[in-house]
């Protein structure tokens, strides 16, 4: 194995979008069931991504196959030589938990990625708004380091919730980034106490006049906002009832996707036309292999059915990790934020959330 900590950049290659294995070097304690993994690249790369962007992990959890779960890359793409995904392991967590039970320094993980397009770059403003509620706070920290790297003076309103004062990640890290930023101004919310320690902050539930009360120019600032559904369905309603002009308002989903498709997810459809009531062939041109897709099932689904393996993890087009390239045919795909305009533009669809319009051949 190539060890990057003794190599110059010069002697490494980018990181793209292709698989890659991912060496753990280090794995703190941040909070109650939250640990950071920091890992370094197994092979000759540095890491290049955004800030915001995510990462899926291959964890071969068991004997059968893999578990593939999405984290956001915690850390700054201004320290290229490491990454880290900061997890917290929810009650009958089996991925999350398995990391926080076999994941040790030296051990390797393939990880594909990285994707997302959750990042202030390309977004730049004069102020910016960092909401965020649980593990909804990596992208945010990632965002924040990038800042305090590059643009300490960034005025950046960083607020984030949590249940009680010992589970708010990165504390201590935010504090002496507040002294470092002088344009930082930086809020804890709790919702209970935590026992032995006094709390004198924010105290409840987000609303819109406890947030106006604590950034008083919400409604002038770029809005970055992640953290369970609810959390954020709340925080769209409330800025939508006051009139907050919408399209600087960016948001982030962990988990299920919402009835109403929030910013930047939107339906695409690759070509006119109805998903057919026939069966027809899908050739998986790597594998070699030729599918039925049934009617009604997704790419994925086809694929599965013959025995051919497409990673995949939130499988709501939401991750981006079963994104393959059509040589011919074409797909109705409706996702969820996963995959860019210009990926469709050039050919790419998300086998998750795809339907053959008709005979399809992939590159997978
Ligand atoms: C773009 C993206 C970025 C993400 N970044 C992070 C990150 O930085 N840190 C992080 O900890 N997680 C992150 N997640 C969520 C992560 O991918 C997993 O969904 C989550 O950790 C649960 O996986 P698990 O293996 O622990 O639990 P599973 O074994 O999948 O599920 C166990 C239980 O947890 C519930 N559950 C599943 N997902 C969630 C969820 N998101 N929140 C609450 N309960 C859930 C299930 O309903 C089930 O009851 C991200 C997800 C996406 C799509």
């Amino acid at each position: 194995m190539t060890d990057t900590a003794n190599r110059h950049l010069d002697d490494l290659t980018p990181w793209n979008d292709r698989l890659h294995g991912l060496e753990v070097v280090g794995v703190v304690d941040e909070a109650p069931q939250v640990k950071t993994f920091t890992f370094r690249a197994a092979g000759d790369c540095w890491f290049r991504y955004k800030p915001g962007q995510f990462v899926t992990l291959e964890l071969p959890v068991g004997d059968g196959e893999p578990l593939f779960r999405t984290y956001t890359l915690a850390s700054s793409p201004s320290r290229p030589y490491s990454v880290a995904v900061t997890v917290k392991a929810q009650e009958g967590s089996i991925g999350t938990r398995w990391m926080f039970d076999h994941l040790r320094p030296g051990m390797t993980i393939r990880a594909y990625g990285p994707n997302g397009h959750f990042t202030h770059i390309g977004h730049e403003a004069g102020r910016y708004l960092f909401l965020s509620a649980g593990s909804g706070i990596t992208p945010m920290m990632s965002m924040l380091r990038w800042m305090a790297d590059l643009a300490p003076q960034t005025d950046v309103a960083f607020v984030t919730c949590a249940r009680s004062p010992r589970d708010i990640v990165f504390r201590h890290e935010l504090e002496l980034l507040d002294r470092q930023m002088p344009n930082l101004s930086l809020s804890f919310m709790v919702k209970g106490n935590s026992l032995g320690e006094s709390w004198f902050g924010h105290r409840g539930q987000i609303s819109h006049p406890m947030l106006t009360m604590i950034v008083p120019d919400l409604m002038e600032r770029e809005i970055f906002c992640c953290g369970p559904e609810s959390f954020m369905t709340l925080v769209q309603d409330f800025l939508r009832a006051a009139g907050f002009d919408m399209a600087h308002y960016h948001q982030e989903s962990f988990g299920e996707v919402p009835g109403d498709a929030p910013a930047e997810q939107v339906a695409v459809v690759t070509d006119a036309g109805e998903v057919g009531g026939a069966s027809v062939p899908v050739v998986f041109a790597n594998w070699g292999v030729t599918a039925t897709c049934q009617p009604g099932q997704t790419v994925l689904e086809a694929a599965r059915a013959a025995g051919v393996r497409i990673p995949a993890a939130c499988e709501s087009g939401i991750c981006g990790t079963c994104k393959t390239r059509k040589i011919a045919g074409e797909v109705v795909m409706s996702h969820n934020g996963g995959i860019l305009d210009e990926e469709v533009d050039e050919g790419y669809i998300l086998a998750c959330c795809s339907r053959p319009l008709g005979p399809l051949e992939l590159e997978a």
